[in-house]
């Protein structure tokens, strides 16, 4: 196989991909507030919605958008969660595990 065939079909092959990727992750349903495991730690899709007589370590200006576990990017509505893998959470959410950057 020459060289430019080679070349053409590596990048075929990580455009495929990257599509995939995207649907994939396009597709992922939101965590719901009512999500037995988002109810166990407080999420809620709006910070300013927090309890804050029962999660008094949360602090104004934490969001999902800033917390280390956050896997968008902090100008996305939606991401990843790495304690939630199999569903998104809200940018201007919180939950009782956030983490500092
Ligand atoms: Fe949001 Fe961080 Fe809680 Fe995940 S761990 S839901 S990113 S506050």
């Amino acid at each position: 196989m020459n060289t430019s065939r080679r070349s053409f079909m590596v990048v075929s092959i990580g455009m495929g991909a990257t599509l995939w990727l995207t649907r994939a992750r396009a597709d992922t349903p939101h965590l719901s507030e009512s999500d037995p495991a988002a109810v166990a730690v407080g999420y809620k899709e709006d910070a300013a919605k927090v309890d804050k007589t029962k999660y008094p370590n949360f602090a104004a200006g934490q969001t999902c958008a800033n917390c280390s576990l956050y896997q968008g990017k902090s100008s996305d509505a939606w991401g990843g969660c790495t304690i939630f893998s199999d569903k998104l959470v809200a940018g201007p959410g919180w939950c009782a595990s956030y983490t500092n950057m």
